[in-house]
């Protein structure tokens, strides 16, 4: 690991005005991705600026909304009562997506900005990575490719968006608040992120120095069933091979309101509108549940190794939505 130099920030214009001004210089909050990323020589900044002690944790309620602090713990949102009752797959997401002593350590923050697991992306030993280098090339594409997108993808890069959290918060429509040099701003999680085109290496819609402060959620109306559903090779410790967010409100046998977002598959997380415009108004049954996979699941860029990706994100999808409906046939 290079050296860097090491600084706690004690108050948050400070840390805002260190990063900004200074290309070089990153965040460090819980570090569990970005301390990873530096001892295998993928990220090397001269100075990592300290946010743990800010006063950017926390979880309030006002109304319909949940206001999250970005340094509130993985396991305290796991923990908090109202995600319990209102937000039911957004906490299967959370208790799916890693052992609690690194749900301990986690931010919500840092969560939404972990890095993908492409093998080639960690191993600065391979030149060809879009993502360390633009231009370089994409060594997954024409390489041992498994844990890779098929939505959202393209010879340019394959690499997933590997958050399970984040799927339940682009179907809720969460909002993350930034504060940056030029002061404050709220984004839509949905426009977040950004799909890699030609320029995999830029990630989401961040200017240099600007933080995520925070998360605000709408809470799920009342009445509403979710479910978090995550495919994987082992039951634990493991990332997605395709996951599926679902939440519907039924009318009797007809959904009333539905929202979808799928995960594993994708190079951001990937929320559905086609497939949610299929559920609405329509028979809860298992020939809407495939219409709606299908149109999920649109103009895959395939590679040998994630074809049967396809199919399996098409699985998913029916059986949790099966499973929200009360086992519809
Ligand atoms: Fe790099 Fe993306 Fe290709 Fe992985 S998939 S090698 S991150 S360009």
């Amino acid at each position: 690991m290079r050296e860097f130099e090491y600084v706690r920030a004690r108050e948050v214009g400070q840390a805002v005005a260190a990063v900004s001004a200074d290309p070089a210089a990153s965040y460090l909050a819980g570090g569990t991705t970005q301390l990873d990323l530096m001892k295998d020589g993928v990220l090397a900044p001269h100075r990592l600026i300290d946010i743990t002690r800010l006063p950017l944790g926390g979880i309030t309620r006002s109304g319909d909304l949940l206001r999250v602090g970005a340094l509130t713990t993985m396991e305290e949102l796991t923990a908090d009562p109202t995600v319990a009752e209102r937000l039911p797959f957004l906490r299967e997401s959370l208790l799916l997506s890693a052992s609690v002593q690194l749900r301990n350590m986690a931010t919500i923050g840092g969560n939404l900005l972990q890095r993908t697991r492409c093998r080639y992306f960690r191993d600065p030993t391979v030149p060809a990575c879009n993502k360390r280098r633009r231009g370089t090339g994409c060594a997954a594409v024409e390489g041992a490719a498994r844990m890779h997108a098929i939505l959202g993808a393209s010879e340019h890069c394959i690499a997933l968006h590997a958050s399970d959290m984040a799927v339940p918060l682009v179907a809720l429509d969460a909002v993350v608040r930034l504060l940056g040099a030029d002061g404050e701003r709220s984004v839509p999680l949905t426009g977040f992120y950004l799909v890699p085109g030609e320029t995999p290496d830029v990630e989401n819609v961040l200017a240099q120095g600007e933080l995520i402060t925070a998360v605000e959620i709408p809470l799920l109306p009342a009445g509403t069933r979710s479910t978090y559903l995550k495919i994987r090779d082992r039951v634990s410790y493991e990332f997605a091979l395709t996951s599926a967010a679902v939440a519907l409100r039924l009318d009797g046998d007809v959904i009333g309101e539905a929202r979808v977002a799928l995960g594993g598959v994708a190079t951001i997380p990937w929320r559905v509108p086609e497939a949610e415009e299929i559920l609405r108004g329509a028979p809860a049954d298992l020939r809407t549940f495939t219409a709606a996979a299908e149109a999920a699941v649109r103009d895959p860029f395939t590679v040998e190794g994630t074809a049967f990706k396809v199919e399996l994100a098409e699985r998913t999808l029916v059986r949790a939505l099966r499973t929200v409906a009360g086992g519809a046939t």
